[in-house]
């Protein structure tokens, strides 16, 4: 039955919807960390990043249903869940960012905060850094410039994207202790060539804990630095939280707080719906305002009724079952026991990241990093036959993407690493 139902899908859903496992397991049911196939198999969900309540939760489903069944329309009409859960979003972000938009995924969150940019400043020009992911739609897709997401991704910019060096500290141009240096003077340079065109500058779009490049944290003090220059040439900073923000990190609830900076849009989603579609911007009223030149903004589904239940019940769920904090207990657990594999397994070169948020980097050689893209994905596969769903990340697709539901337990986090450290020692 599942290898019938395996070639209806490939013989009819679009060739690049692309499945993680050449022959997947049929899923059925998901339960906290945990999903089990059709046969009832049981598979450690270490790659979900947006169920962060964990599979399946109860209390997300009744709220859900409770408000499908009462009300569920658009926001261009006023009830209750849409005043509350704006008022509880701005409340999470830093002050004067207080004007909240409402969409449905990550994608569409950047490309609104990428519009704002340009109608807030009346300029083009926007810098990311290589080795990000924004977004599949034209705007953030534009200034996605990774190529293991997309091998096109250099090739094909449109002018108005101008790509930096990557900051990444592991394996970047500017390993060490002037990195900081290093990156920001590649960022000037860029720069001073945007401002030699005497176009302006629109902003700068990127993730303050680098999710797609393995988890890695930027140099110290590189986004208030970028920042700071950003601002001084009128262009607006956008944090890109889909992945990093809302409790993942454990020690912090936003990604730019590690680092110590305060932009001017932060865009979230993935997990702040535990699944259901749920996007946000959230920016300054002047910010917020400048898009009223181009008339008003509407999304059918964006901050329905149904949608704001979901977002307020899983921030009542994260603060009652202490996710955010066990995201930092058992994350500092796990962390701590994939760092001690580095002096056991020649291959593991370096764990990135903090909380719930971690990459794991497989290298063939510690000096000359080279990356161990095979062997990533065979651990994978092997991974997978004992029950473990990960997946690999990063440009060389050398870095295991560790990024469970905030709900993990210390006996799942030991289980991960015992299979880890199993399929380790089989020799690579
Ligand atoms: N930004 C980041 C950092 C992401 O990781 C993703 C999704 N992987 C997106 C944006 C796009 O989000 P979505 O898939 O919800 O459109």
């Amino acid at each position: 039955a599942s290898a019938e139902l395996f070639a209806l899908r490939e013989a009819h859903l679009a060739g690049p919807q692309k499945n993680y496992y050449e022959t997947p397991p049929q899923m059925e049911r998901g339960w906290k960390e945990h999903m089990f196939d059709v046969e009832g198999r049981a598979y450690l969900d270490m790659l979900n990043n947006v169920t962060i309540l964990g599979h399946g939760h109860p209390r997300l489903a009744e709220a859900i249903s409770e408000q499908w069944l009462r009300l569920n329309t658009n926001s261009r009409f006023h009830y209750t869940a849409i005043a509350e859960f704006s008022e509880r979003l701005a409340s999470l972000a830093p002050e004067g960012l207080e004007a909240v938009f409402l969409v449905n995924s990550g994608s569409e969150a950047n490309d609104l905060a990428l519009r704002l940019a340009w109608a807030h400043t009346g300029a083009k020009p926007m810098l990311s850094l290589l080795e990000a992911y924004h977004g599949w739609s034209v705007a953030s897709d534009a200034v996605s410039t990774s190529i293991a997401d997309n091998p096109q991704a250099l090739t094909t910019r449109p002018d108005w994207v101008h790509a930096v060096l990557s900051p990444n500290t592991y394996r970047g141009a500017f390993r060490g202790s002037e990195s900081t240096t290093g990156y920001l003077d590649a960022v000037v340079e860029v720069l001073e060539a945007i401002d030699a065109k005497g176009e302006g500058l629109a902003g700068f779009i990127a993730e303050p804990v680098y999710g797609n490049a393995g988890g890695i944290s930027l140099p110290d003090g590189f986004l208030a630095a970028v920042y700071g220059q950003i601002r001084a040439r009128g262009g607006v900073c956008i944090a890109d939280e889909v992945q990093v923000g809302y409790g993942r990190l454990g020690h912090h609830f936003w990604g730019f707080e590690q680092q110590g900076a305060i932009p001017d849009i932060i865009t979230i989603a993935k997990g702040m719906g535990d699944g259901h579609p749920l996007g946000a911007v959230i920016t300054t009223r002047a910010i917020a305002g400048s898009l009223e030149k181009e008339g008003y903004f509407f999304s059918s589904t964006g901050g329905s009724p149904v949608s704001c239940v979901a977002g307020m019940t899983v921030l009542d769920i994260m603060a009652d079952e202490r996710l955010q904090e066990n995201a930092r207990d058992v994350g500092d657990h796990l962390k701590g026991r994939l760092v001690a594999l580095i002096e056991r397994h020649p291959i593991v070169g370096a764990v990135h990241g903090m909380g719930l948020y971690l990459g794991l980097e497989l290298v063939r050689d510690r000096t000359t990093l080279e990356p161990a893209t095979e062997e990533t994905a065979a651990i994978c596969s092997r991974l997978l036959d004992l029950g473990i769903l990960v997946q690999p990340t990063g440009d060389h697709l050398n870095v295991l993407k560790i990024k469970p539901p905030l709900c993990l337990t210390v006996d799942s986090a030991d289980f991960f690493v015992d299979m880890l450290e199993k399929v380790l020692s089989e020799g690579w």
